[in-house]
């Protein structure tokens, strides 16, 4: 059985020059690539992200604003390339990956986890800003999840 999980690259990857060594990491830790697309955000992939983060929007309720800080961070000011990956494995990865990857704030995240490696950003820089935090990686949080972003994803995959 193989299982699989999506995984972004955020904009800040490509910025920093980070993507590479992101990679690197996953393959060394045995997950395969299944594929991996780099894109330009254009308004048809803020559409699939509106669709992606619908639970984050609104869990966060209209004062996080997160659809605004979802345009600055990912279309305003651009062009902004993000990586699209769908990462498998022979055993199950998603609870590995979100470990790998680590908190979605990189200053609370585990030293050796991908956020608190490549990122220094902060929530009080991000929140002055008005943007969202600079943690890297997405990776999918359930099974279910992952089956649901495979296929918002799958025409960019
Ligand atoms: P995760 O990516 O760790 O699963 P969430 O699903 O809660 O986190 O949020 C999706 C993304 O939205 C985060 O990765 C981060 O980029 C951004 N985000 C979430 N909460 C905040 C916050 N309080 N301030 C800034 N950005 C946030
Ligand atoms: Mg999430």
């Amino acid at each position: 059985m193989k299982y699989k999980t999506l995984l972004l690259l955020k904009p800040e990857c490509y910025k920093w020059h980070i993507a590479d060594d992101i990679i690197t990491i996953l393959k060394k830790k045995g997950y395969k690539i299944e594929s991996q697309k780099e894109i330009i955000v254009d308004m048809k992939v803020m559409q699939v992200f509106l669709m992606h983060y619908k639970e984050v929007i609104d869990r966060l309720g209209a004062e996080f604003n997160f659809v605004g800080k979802l345009f600055n961070s990912y279309y305003f000011n651009g062009p902004h390339k993000i990586g699209v990956i769908c990462l498998s494995s022979e055993k199950e990865l998603i609870e590995d990956i979100r470990k790998l990857i680590g908190s979605t704030d990189p200053q609370k995240a585990t030293s050796s986890t991908i956020r608190a490696l490549f990122s220094k950003d902060s929530m009080e820089k991000a929140a002055k800003e008005n943007r969202l935090i600079q943690n890297c990686i997405h990776a999918s949080d359930s099974v279910q999840s992952a089956n649901r972003e495979l296929e918002l994803w799958k025409d960019h995959l």
